[in-house]
């Protein structure tokens, strides 16, 4: 015996496996339509990571000029012996440059005018290095140091 259920266009009962509403014509979507959207939900998760995985390993290091990097040129900064006299009021990214020498050991360096408290900016360098195991530390010097 045939499983009945309404159709989603008229409302009348149709066999579940119908193509079609033998009342209205219209077309039985089944549950085809659960199937595909698993599937495309499935395959967005997936994009997702092989995206951030190809990030992690090919663009570890925050740009220069992203909120992220500026907080880390701060708690740099404020790491310094500068930091104990003087206080960071605006961050200016001048440059950035990528450095690959060998894939194992990339760089990110940031070139950034620090403006400070006291009217003055000094320009320091940042230089994120990727850890052996994953992640990088940051450190930072005055340019022309
Ligand atoms: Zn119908």
């Amino acid at each position: 015996m045939a499983t009945l259920k309404p159709c989603e266009t008229c409302g009348k009962e149709i066999a579940a496996e119908a193509r079609t509403c033998p009342h209205c014509g219209a077309r039985n979507r089944g549950w085809g339509w659960v199937v595909n959207l698993l599937l495309i939900s499935v395959s967005a998760v997936l994009v997702f990571f092989i995206v951030r995985a190809y990030n992690d390993r090919f663009h570890p290091f925050p740009a220069c000029t992203s909120q992220r990097a500026a907080g880390e040129f701060k708690s740099t900064f404020d790491g310094s012996p500068l930091a104990r006299t003087l206080n960071l009021t605006a961050i200016d990214v001048v440059r950035q440059e990528s450095i690959s020498d060998d894939t194992a050991r990339q760089r990110r360096v940031c070139e950034v005018k620090l403006m400070l408290n006291n009217g003055r900016s000094v320009t320091y360098r940042f230089t994120f290095t990727l850890r052996p195991n994953g992640g990088y530390y940051i450190e930072g010097l005055p340019a022309g140091l």
